[in-house]
């Protein structure tokens, strides 16, 4: 299991690390460590020919997955399809999810958890311009 750790944070930010994801492994929740008031994000990592030992559904919250490396197979109720690395795969509240490795290498994800219908302004409709000293 790999563990969370916070690196920098203010009053208008946090800034937390699970490490290197190469020795990623299992599920990290990140929410309670950024202190996140819109989501949950979560790194998950299975190695190969495992999947998560559960299907799932939820009530309220779409979950966004998107895979950052390895190959698999996704499962909604009753559809399967191939899945690898730069996959974005939205599922919507009230059905259940799994997904499997069948890569010979592991698969690392990260799944954003969110009230569903909740987006409303985004990119440029949410985002302004601002002025500011560049300190970078
Ligand atoms: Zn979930």
């Amino acid at each position: 299991m790999s563990d969370i750790k916070i690196l920098n944070s203010g009053d208008k930010f946090a800034h937390a690390s699970v490490g290197s994801l190469h020795a990623f492994e299992g599920k990290q929740f990140v929410k309670d460590a950024t202190g996140a008031t819109s989501c949950e994000i979560s790194f998950g990592s299975l190695p190969s020919g495992a999947s998560v030992p559960f299907f799932h559904s939820h009530k309220a919250n779409e979950e966004n997955y998107i895979i950052l490396s390895g190959s698999g197979k996704f499962q909604v109720d009753g559809e399967v399809f191939d899945i690898a690395e730069g996959s974005v795969i939205r599922v919507a509240t009230g059905c259940d999810r799994n997904l499997k490795c069948t890569s010979e290498t592991p698969m690392t994800y990260i799944c954003i958890q969110a009230k569903e219908g909740s987006l409303g302004g985004y990119t440029m409709t949410d985002a302004e311009i601002t002025e500011r000293v560049d300190l970078l």
